[in-house]
């Protein structure tokens, strides 16, 4: 008989954390467990049911990273489970790369109608938000036959050594590691709260970041006609949530298309709903020649895409391919996630995005330590800073933050060097947005007595 147990709506703290049997596994983790993980706080999972989460010790959470942005539809979203399931009892796996199957091909179906722009697309499937990176790189310098990437500082794709190489996030990630991929640049993106060339609109920001490009890096650097692609988050994660001004993608979308240079969307943490909009692109208008995504796309399965315009998308047989990539367990959890996204979790990502940025909006103006808050949907950054007259980053409040409000019941992650992200599953309410600010504000209170 299975277990049965009633999920509760609020966070109940019932041991003292980490509890006995969680310390009991943590223990056995650290004798058998790579060292390279960055476990913040000791969360020790054994069920999850929607934007709820229970450890062993029988403790229960609200959920407000969603496994890294990843639990899209919530913890065990029922239809998720059904799709896998039914999936599961018809077959495994069969690999993509030398036969076809029908789920396969209907995700890559259901992708192209989905993402942005009217060009027609085609998809690679493969297993993460990394190695779409990779496969995309691969794909620019093959269809352009140049070689040139550029990246910008403060961003996040990956850990495989293409992903890390054009990645520029934090030194940890690659120290000792070296040498990186060749042929790489760094840019910067405009981040207005701190802006690298002090300009005091966001927008003017952002031109003097596309500016930088232009009469910095194709002058003195690399010649434009040698660049294959310009790879960005359209809004930055890992490096600190940080949303760029309306005329960011676009400037860059001009500025590639006058040298002919592939534009590269990394979409794994920003897409599937999570801003509001299916993807994080579709706030901007502009059309990727290539798209990656990964995370959320299929609910915690292993998935990622590349969805490539399909002239662009011209590498031949062997050129790229993968054993478990498109695996149809997670092209049916991904069909069913797509179709919950689509139907009503993108509009509650939108609304629910609002009422949490309103709430920490209030907090902000309140907390000499909150600098800023910003974000699309329930992709939400908040800053910790000393005070609001220094702007100093406060690195270690915010870790002391996230770890007392994982006491009091509330997951959250960090970003960047200060700031606190808040990406909960798409199907949180009202309520679930009231219990984490009023949990974060108690905090707050606290460190602030
Ligand atoms: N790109 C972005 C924007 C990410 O946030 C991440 C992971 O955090 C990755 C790529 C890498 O994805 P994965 O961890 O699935 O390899």
């Amino acid at each position: 008989m299975p277990e049965t147990y009633t999920t509760p709506k609020h966070p109940q703290i019932v041991t003292a954390l980490p509890g006995p049997k969680a310390k009991a596994l943590i223990e056995k983790d650290e004798k058998y467990i790579s060292p390279s993980y960055t476990r913040g706080y000791p969360l020790t999972v054994q069920r999850g049911e929607g934007a709820m989460v229970q450890d062993v010790d029988g403790n229960w959470f609200l959920d407000f990273c969603a496994g890294i942005a990843v639990c899209a539809t919530g913890h065990s979203h029922p239809q998720v489970v059904k799709a896998v399931e039914e999936q599961a009892k018809k077959f495994l796996h069969m690999s993509g790369t030398d036969f076809y199957y029908e789920n396969m091909v209907a995700l890559a179906e259901t992708l192209d109608r989905v993402s942005p722009g009217n060009s027609p697309k085609k998809v690679f499937l493969c297993n993460s938000g990394t190695e779409a990176i990779e496969g995309a790189l691969k794909l620019a310098r093959y269809h352009t036959r140049r070689h040139g990437i550029i990246s910008f500082y403060r961003s996040f794709h990956g850990r495989t050594y293409g992903a890390m190489s054009v990645s520029a996030s934090k030194i940890p990630h690659r120290a000792k590691m070296g040498p990186n991929l060749p042929g790489v640049f760094n840019a910067h993106y405009p981040y207005a709260y701190r802006p690298f060339f002090g300009r005091t609109t966001p927008e003017a920001e952002a031109e003097a970041c596309l500016e930088f490009i232009q009469t910095h890096l194709f002058k003195h650097v690399i010649c434009p006609s040698e660049v294959a692609a310009i790879l960005l988050e359209p809004v930055q994660g890992e490096g600190g949530y940080v949303v760029p001004p309306a005329n960011w993608l676009p400037g860059l979308r001009k500025l590639c298309d006058e040298h002919g240079i592939l534009l590269i969307l990394d979409e794994v943490q920003s897409g599937i709903g999570r801003t509001g909009k299916m993807w994080a692109a579709d706030h901007f208008n502009v059309e990727a020649d290539i798209l990656c995504s990964a995370k959320g796309l299929a609910s915690g399965l292993p998935l990622g895409a590349i969805i490539a315009k399909s002239d662009v998308m011209t590498w031949p047989p062997g050129a790229h391919a993968t054993t478990f990539g498109g695996n149809p367990v997670s092209c049916a959890a991904a069909l069913a996630t797509l179709e919950l996204v689509e139907g009503s979790l993108m509009k509650n990502a939108e609304v629910q995005g609002q009422l949490l940025m309103s709430k920490l909006q209030d907090l902000v103006d309140r907390y000499d330590c909150l600098g800023e808050v910003r974000g699309l949907g329930l992709m939400v950054g908040l800053e910790v800073i000393e005070s609001k007259v220094s702007k100093r980053k406060a690195h270690d409040l915010r870790d002391r933050i996230v770890d007392l409000c994982f006491e009091s019941g509330l997951l959250i992650l960090g970003c960047g060097d200060n700031t606190i992200r808040f990406c909960p599953p798409l199907i949180v309410d009202g309520e679930d947005i009231q219990t984490a600010v009023s949990i974060l504000e108690k905090v707050l209170s606290h460190e602030s007595s």
